[in-house]
C-alpha cells in the first residue's frame, strides 16, 4: 500500500515536474499544445483547436482579436435593425488567409469561421487538386432581412442571413487567375470537382451547418455556410 502511494507520488511528482517544464518560459509549450492560451487561427490543429475556436467564437471582443492576424476586418458597432433583423459582433471583412474577398458586413464569428476554412482547409484542397494557391474566395452576401427560401418558395422562418449568421459563396480564385464557379465547377472538370467537394467537406470542419449543391436546386450555385445548426453538411 505505502509503496503504491509513494509509486503515485513519484508519478505525480515527474509528471508535474514534465509540464512545468514544458511551460517554462524559456522553454514555452507551443500555443496550440496550450489549452490556456487564445486560438492562433494560423497555427497547426491540435487537439486543443475546437476548445480554443468555441471560446473565440462566444466573446466577440475575443473573436475579433484573435481573426484579425489572419484577416483584414474592420470592427463595425452592432447594427439594430428589427426584432429579427440586425447584425451583432459586426466587422467588415475584405480578405482571409491569403485570400482577398469582395467587402462583406457580417458577425465576426462567421470571419472567424471563414479563416479556419481558408488556412485549414481551401489551401491545402487547392495546392492538392489545382496545384496552386488561392487568391480570392468569391461570396454572394451575408446579412440579408428576409425569410428562408425553399424549393416551395419563402418560407415561414426567417433565414440565418437576417442575423449575418451566415455566408453564400460562390466560388473561387487561384493565384493564376482560375476561377472556379460552383455552378460550372460541380460537375466540371475532375480536377475543379474534386477541389470543390474538399472546400464542401472541410467546411463541415470549421461551420455548424454546410448547404451546397447536394442539398437542393437552390443551392446550385453556392454554399450556404452557417454560424449556427446542428451539423447538417450536404
Ligand atoms: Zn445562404
Amino acid at each position: 500500500m505505502r509503496r503504491a502511494i509513494l509509486t503515485l507520488c513519484v508519478l505525480g511528482a515527474v509528471g508535474f515536474a514534465g509540464w512545468q517544464g514544458l511551460t517554462h518560459p524559456k522553454t514555452p509549450l507551443p500555443d496550440h499544445w496550450n489549452p490556456l492560451t487564445p486560438l492562433n487561427v494560423a497555427a497547426p490543429v491540435t487537439p486543443f483547436t475546437g476548445m480554443k475556436l468555441r471560446g473565440a467564437l462566444t466573446d466577440g471582443a475575443l473573436c475579433a482579436t484573435v481573426t484579425a492576424p489572419a484577416a483584414q476586418l474592420t470592427q463595425l458597432e452592432d447594427r439594430v435593425v428589427s426584432d429579427q433583423c440586425g447584425i451583432v459582433d459586426r466587422v467588415s471583412l475584405s480578405a482571409v488567409g491569403d485570400s482577398q474577398i469582395t467587402p462583406v458586413e457580417t458577425r465576426c464569428q462567421i470571419a472567424l469561421r471563414m479563416a479556419m476554412w481558408e488556412v485549414h482547409s481551401l489551401q491545402p484542397a487547392a495546392l492538392a487538386h489545382l496545384g496552386e494557391p488561392l487568391s480570392r474566395i468569391d461570396h454572394m452576401s451575408s446579412y440579408s432581412c428576409r425569410p428562408i427560401r425553399t424549393t416551395g418558395g419563402k418560407g415561414q422562418r426567417m433565414s440565418t442571413h437576417s442575423t449575418a449568421d451566415a455566408i453564400d459563396i460562390a466560388g473561387f480564385v487561384t493565384q493564376s487567375g482560375r476561377r472556379i464557379t460552383l455552378l460550372e465547377g460541380w460537375s466540371g472538370t475532375p480536377d475543379e470537382a474534386a477541389f470543390l467537394r474538399a472546400a464542401r467537406d472541410g467546411a463541415c470542419d470549421w461551420f455548424r451547418t454546410v448547404l451546397g449543391p447536394e442539398y437542393n436546386r437552390l443551392h446550385a450555385d453556392h454554399f450556404h455556410l452557417q454560424n449556427v445548426g446542428w451539423g447538417t453538411c450536404r
